[in-house]
């Protein structure tokens, strides 16, 4: 308590102001229905409650009660550290060392418990190197770096400092089921019925602290549909060059995020229109600017977005399969004219994409082998011979290739009747299997094995071409 005062009697004027004003509204008369609550979200609340601490949902749950959409997950702040949480439920874990918070699990869902913290802002801040101090100083400093990133962000504080610390005004938002009460410290109910995003305190300090957050403006302005508010938008075509600091890793996670919002398309476009494309993510930068990679991602896009729109899940690796193969399709190909074997060449051009990416975007190793296997069974999508037929059927990315031949036919890259076939091979009989088999060994010389014939390129689609092995990107200059 006294050291808070003294850090508050130390805060300057503007950060004392940027606390903001507590305001409270009734839940019920702003749409939420706190039937609809979750029992996982609410038991976590009570039980946070009722152990003599403060508790509220938090952030995007609440902005989307708000906005009437589904949330997609519920989290907890409190005034409890990650320690005094922890006991209080059965099964939870300790998580994060950057950003320690608590998970509570009940079945497959997770509640995120968070600990009120202070804006870096607040009190005079450690600066990369002065990280041995950190605990020294009363615990009230932050590590950053020399550009004003926050490395670790574990200095607890009170409900209107978190409010503080969070990015956007419509994000900063708590509810408390108990009371049906909303509190609002920055006018995030204004924001939100005016549909502005806006961050909160001084942007380009903000965007300097994490730099990260360039990244959610287009995010959330594509998600919710709303307009960025001058003051937030202007300085980010000069703070671009910040996502560089940015460790790898979490820029993977952020760039997940963005994928999978389900608005995938309109949050790209607001990279491009932001300046935010172009170096950052270089696999999205690449995939555009290749002469088939616009097609084919725009087209993968849209469909994951169509997707999680119908309540279904789009998988990384599926994503980042999608996004890395323009660049490998033309590795694949330049590889093949100097000679080195279909199979052999989709290997290396992969090796080779993934390891050029790692540097900027750590993918993580369990997906980059995800992603290997749906590139890896394309060539062999095209096999549609029985000694390969029923073994690709059994295998575990089967369904995710297949999507990915689909997603190849439909912009003009393999054959339609490809896959038009395995739609039909999957459900069918046995009698049927043997039939299509067949027809596939008559239908298309290309794929008879041990057939060697000189390569001889012919535009995908064209019957007799080698389009299910066909790499992505034409050997020949687009018109
Ligand atoms: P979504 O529904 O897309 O998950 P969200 O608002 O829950 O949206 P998260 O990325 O899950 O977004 O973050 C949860 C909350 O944590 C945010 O609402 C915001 O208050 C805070 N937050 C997350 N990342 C940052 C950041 N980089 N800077 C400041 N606050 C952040
Ligand atoms: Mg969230």
């Amino acid at each position: 308590m006294i050291r808070k005062l003294i850090t508050r009697l130390f805060t300057s004027k503007s950060n004392a102001s940027a606390l903001g004003k507590r305001v409270e509204a009734a839940g019920s008369s702003l749409g939420i229905d706190p039937a609809k609550l979750p029992n996982s979200a609410l038991t976590v609340v009570r039980t946070l409650q009722q152990a003599g601490f403060e508790a509220y949902i938090v952030g995007g749950a609440v902005r989307d009660m708000l906005l009437g959409l589904r949330p997609k997950d519920f989290d907890v702040a409190t005034n409890a550290t990650p320690e005094q949480v922890k006991p209080l439920f059965r099964r939870a874990l300790l998580i994060g060392r950057r950003f320690r918070i608590v998970h509570v699990l009940f079945g497959r869902e997770v509640i995120e418990v968070s600990t009120f913290r202070a804006s870096p802002g607040a009190s005079g801040d450690a600066v990369d190197g002065d990280e041995r101090n950190v605990d020294k100083l009363a615990g009230r400093h932050h590590a950053v770096d020399a550009s004003g990133r926050v490395l670790r962000d574990n200095v607890w504080g009170a409900q209107d400092e978190d409010a503080a610390r969070r990015d956007f005004t419509v994000n900063a938002l708590y509810y408390d089921p108990s009371r049906d009460v909303v509190v609002d410290y920055h006018h995030g109910l204004r924001d939100l019925k005016a549909r502005t995003l806006r961050m909160i305190g001084e942007p380009s300090r903000r965007y300097r602290e994490d730099p990260v957050r360039l990244l959610r403006v287009a995010r959330f302005a594509a998600k919710l549909g709303f307009d960025i508010a001058p003051g937030t938008l202007h300085p980010i075509a000069t703070h671009s060059e910040l996502l560089r600091n940015v460790p790898s890793a979490r820029l993977f996670d952020e760039t997940i995020k963005l994928l999978q919002t389900g608005h995938a398309l309109a949050s790209l476009d607001n990279l491009r229109r932001l300046g935010l494309h172009k170096g950052l993510l270089p696999l999205i930068d690449l995939a555009l600017s290749q002469p088939r990679g616009e097609a084919f991602v725009m087209a993968a896009l849209g469909d994951t977005d169509a997707r999680i729109g119908a309540g279904k899940t789009a998988s990384p690796a599926f994503l980042f399969a999608c996004l890395l193969w323009p660049q490998v399709g033309q590795r694949w190909a330049e590889l093949q004219t100097e000679g080195v074997p279909q199979i052999a060449a989709l290997d290396q051009a992969a090796e080779e994409v993934l390891a050029a990416q790692a540097e900027r975007l750590a993918i993580q190793r369990r997906i980059s082998v995800d992603m290997r296997e749906i590139w890896a069974l394309q060539p062999r999508l095209a096999r549609r011979s029985a000694r390969y037929a029923y073994a690709l059927l059994e295998h575990p990315r089967f369904r995710a290739a297949f999507d990915f031949l689909l997603l190849r036919a439909r912009t003009g890259e393999a054959p339609q009747e490809f896959a038009r076939w395995w739609e039909e091979f999957q459900d069918a009989d046995e009698a049927r299997r043997t039939e299509l088999i067949e027809l596939a060994a008559r239908g298309v010389p290309a794929d008879a094995p041990k057939k060697r014939r000189r390569r001889r390129r012919k535009p995908a689609g064209e019957p007799g071409g080698e389009a299910g092995g066909e790499p992505a990107a034409p050997a020949e200059p687009p018109n």
